[in-house]
């Protein structure tokens, strides 16, 4: 599981420059599809030591609705499932009452915290984070968010304090494919996972001596193996019943990241809104194979359907990859083929491209079709091999290829889609110039 960093402070300290440069993404890797919402909130971090989730509570303050915003269920959540808190002051404002007071209440939390200065571009580090000493938190470490400045350094000192991983949890051991089901409160993943579970053999589900809160549960079908992840807290469910709170932004992106191919479920009642979007996106981000599961099939009438059907196509348009398959967990309908829509899914995310196949796609696809000519010289592209599976990576070389538009990035993703026949997974291109 990827560890949590939650990033709190006042409103204005730079709370959101610091989450947009944690979570900036190799551009080359993740495509902006047209209709994508990024979440401004929870994000997944790759430049530091290791992958990480982060967390921007948003404005925390002493005024009377700070208090409140910090009770808010779901920021306390986040700061709850937090490994590490990155308490955040600005260097230009100096040490304010208001970071007084969230340091005392931050300090009873008994997490791990680190003192961020911000905003010290331009200030003596040295003399601007002296005075915040006095927060009780240990040495300050100075930051420009908006720069740059101190930001990899500030990930390697976190990562150092960071818990140990849990080396038996590690999906990478789970056997067979690893599933993880998400979507919305109430879409239906609990009653899904519980007919996926209750119709299949089911391998080690609480055996004795597993009674330890694993989030994978191991089950088989036809012969074949899967791990599904658990997000919705099933197992723990039975025991802290109500108490726990059953959706969990942090743990969906746990279970995106450690699964091979998701089912997003969307709940036809309810209508596609802002949350399928986000989840989407956050799918999207991560490059793991999707299967789609419009649930609540039964009960809609033809009006519904139709509109059902109008809104996946207009708002989840960047979801082309992965058919929408309707199905009602609480029926039944639908659900075994979904475990085979998981298959095609998988098998498509792993397969082997060999470097002859895709670099004949790559010549057709240019001569129907020639890059543009960028300061009068034409962009070429040579050869492509696979650089990767789950999602499947094609590498292109060629020349002046950091030139290529994103229409004709765009343009090579559909032919290779289309010539390759890869349901369920997204594809990714990377370019290199040279050689
Ligand atoms: P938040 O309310 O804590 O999320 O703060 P924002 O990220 O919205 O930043 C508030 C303001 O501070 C914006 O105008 C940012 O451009 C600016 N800012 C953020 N980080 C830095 C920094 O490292 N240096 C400077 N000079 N300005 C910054
Ligand atoms: P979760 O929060 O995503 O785990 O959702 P649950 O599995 O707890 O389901 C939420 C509600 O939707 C429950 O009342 C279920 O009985 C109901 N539900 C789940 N699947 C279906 C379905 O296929 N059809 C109908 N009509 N109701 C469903």
């Amino acid at each position: 599981m990827l560890p949590v960093i939650a990033l709190i402070g006042r409103p204005n300290v730079g709370k959101s420059t610091l989450f947009n440069r944690l979570t900036q993404t190799r551009d080359a890797l993740v495509a902006d599809f047209p209709g994508l919402t990024r979440d401004r909130q929870y994000g997944v971090g790759r430049i530091g030591p290791g992958p990480y989730i982060i967390v921007d509570t948003g404005g925390i303050g002493s005024a009377p609705e700070g208090i409140e915003a910090l009770m808010e269920r779901q920021v306390q959540l986040a700061i709850d499932e937090a490994d590490h808190l990155l308490f955040l002051v600005d260097a230009r404002d100096g040490c304010t009452p208001e970071d007084l007071d969230i340091s005392q209440r931050l300090r009873r939390l008994g997490k791990a915290i680190t003192l961020v200065v911000n905003k010290s571009d331009g200030t003596d580090p040295v003399q601007s984070s002296a005075e915040f000493h006095r927060l009780g938190l240990g040495d300050p470490v100075s930051v420009s968010s908006s720069q740059g400045q101190g930001v990899r350094s500030l990930l390697d000192q976190v990562f150092e304090r960071l818990p140990e991983p849990d080396e038996t949890e590690t999906a990478e051991d789970q056997p067979g494919i690893r599933v993880a089901v998400v979507g919305r409160p109430n879409a239906g993943k609990s009653t899904l996972i519980n007919r996926l579970l209750g119709e299949e053999r089911l391998v080690t589900f609480d055996l004795p001596g597993t009674t330890r809160d694993s989030i994978f549960i191991p089950f088989e079908r036809l012969g074949r193996h899967y791990t599904l992840i658990d997000t919705a807290g099933l197992r723990r469910r039975a025991r802290v019943h109500e108490a726990i709170e059953k959706f969990s932004v942090i743990k969906t992106l746990q279970a995106i990241e450690a699964a091979n191919v998701i089912i997003l479920v969307i709940d036809a009642h309810q209508g596609i809104g802002e949350q399928d979007a986000t989840l989407a996106g956050h799918i999207i981000d991560s490059g793991r194979a999707l299967v789609v599961a419009i649930n609540k099939w039964d009960g809609l009438d033809a009006d519904q359907r139709e509109t059902i059907k109008t809104q996946f196509a207009r708002k989840l348009a960047f979801l082309d990859f992965a058919k929408p398959h309707r199905i009602s967990a609480l029926h039944g309908s639908g659900v075994g083929l979904l475990l085979d829509e998981v298959d095609q899914a998988y098998a498509s995310a792993t397969r082997d491209l060999s470097t002859p196949v895709l670099t004949r796609l790559l010549e057709a696809a240019v001569q129907e079709h020639q890059p543009p000519l960028v300061h009068g010289r034409r962009i070429k592209l040579r050869y492509a091999h696979q650089g990767g599976r789950n999602p499947p990576i094609i590498v292109i070389h060629g020349n002046q290829t950091e030139s290529v538009p994103e229409t004709y990035r765009r343009y090579l993703i559909n032919r290779f889609r289309k010539e390759l026949d890869l349901p369920g997974t997204p594809l990714r291109l990377e370019f290199k110039s040279g050689a």
